[in-house]
């Protein structure tokens, strides 16, 4: 049976609103596709489109944002002529975004969950249109919360997602604690951590209570692994990385702990005791700690993101993990999302990375598949799920 990956991509500039939309999406954007098509491959952006419609708010006062406006523009519409598939993502901080000096005051809520029913409708109804009109005949058929966000509660955002047409869900992944400024969720215990389900309607991490609660979509979780099995895993096989390659290995499975965090917090304590001074000159508005991660109250799996700062050797062996999960999974439906921030992908090495691995992919697995999400839903009737 066909084990099917989806590369997915959360295409945006950062959460606080810092960065440039040409060096952080459009650039990366287009190395990446080409990358992809070098192997035949279509992938899934997920395109944030509230930080756009904040853009637009601005481009007559600001010539820098105009361009940003534009080149966000230009390149969705060349994911969508080069075949690649545009899907939504939402982070509802930017819904009433001012720029200030040229800095964007977002929303200190990062959550959708956090939102009133209205306003998650006035999101919908301002972002979906708008995607639309560039993409279509293109669908938009699946949705990621902006950080992950999902609820629970998560009965309104479900309900407002179905009724614009939305049938899947890529918001969970097992193992996120966040406790921050921005954003508090808890997706350490989930009824189906790594494979397809229909989800409770105001919990989207549980299957349903009772029949009534069956939610209309299908959540499809993002892959990650619990570090302790990943370093075991990175032991196992030291002899082959060589001590550097697995040290560097470990180091990074580390971070997302709280031990980590809290080696941070103090790093930046002494830094900023002997400098005398703040890390940066943002302005005060501009959240420092929106998970959690500097205050050591937050903690992550190992996210199966491609822009992680992880050795190849590591990458490996999660999607050696993530493949051998799904063929001994009795589920039918054998579907593996993974996660990237285009954002993050920066240098050749980067880039040389993802190669890599979908060279080992193609080579060692010859049961796996990739495909876009648009791509396996018109493939399979997901929906029959
Ligand atoms: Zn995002």
């Amino acid at each position: 049976m066909t084990t099917y990956i989806i590369l997915t991509d959360d295409w945006e500039l950062r959460g606080n609103g810092t960065g440039r939309v040409e060096d952080l999406q459009r650039k990366p954007a287009i190395q990446l596709m080409n990358l992809y098509d070098s192997f035949g491959i279509k992938s899934t952006f997920n395109v944030e489109v509230l930080q756009q419609l904040a853009f637009e708010r601005y481009v007559d006062v600001d010539e820098a944002i105009r361009s940003g406006r534009d080149a966000w523009l230009e390149t969705v519409r060349l994911m969508v002529a080069r075949g690649f598939d545009v899907q939504l993502h939402v982070h509802p901080q930017w819904m009433k975004a001012e720029l200030i000096d040229g800095w964007w005051k977002l929303d200190r809520r990062w959550n959708l969950a956090d939102y009133s029913v209205e306003e998650i409708r006035r999101m919908l109804d301002a972002a979906i249109p708008y995607l639309d009109k560039l993409t279509a005949p293109h669908r938009i058929i699946s949705f990621r919360g902006g950080s992950w966000g999902m609820g629970p509660p998560s009965r309104a955002i479900v309900e407002e997602l179905v009724r614009r047409g939305i049938r899947y869900d890529l918001s969970i992944v097992k193992g996120n604690l966040y406790d921050g400024e921005a954003i508090q969720l808890d997706y350490r215990e989930l009824d189906s951590p790594f494979f397809p389900y229909r989800p409770d309607y105001d919990d989207i991490r549980r299957f349903p209570r009772t029949p009534e609660n069956v939610a209309p979509l299908l959540e499809i979780p993002t892959q990650s692994i619990e570090r302790s099995l990943l370093a075991k895993k990175i032991l196992e096989g030291l002899p082959g990385h060589g001590p550097s390659e697995a040290l560097r290995g470990m180091i990074s499975v580390l971070r997302g702990t709280r031990l980590y965090s809290r080696i941070g917090k103090m790093a930046r304590n002494i830094r900023s005791r002997v400098s005398g001074k703040k890390d940066a000159k943002q302005p005060d508005f501009v959240i420092r700690d929106p998970f959690g991660f500097q205050s050591g109250r937050a903690m992550t799996d190992v996210i199966f993101d491609l822009s992680s700062d992880l050795p190849f050797s590591v990458f490996r062996d999660m999607a050696d993990i993530c493949i051998a999960r799904a063929a001994n999974d009795p589920s039918p439906l054998k579907v593996l999302v993974f996660e990237n921030h285009t954002k993050d992908l920066q240098t050749p090495l980067h880039f040389n990375r993802i190669a890599k691995l979908i060279d080992h992919i193609h080579t060692t697995h010859s049961n796996v598949e990739f495909r876009s999400f648009v791509q396996l839903a018109d493939q399979l009737d997901l929906n029959a799920w």
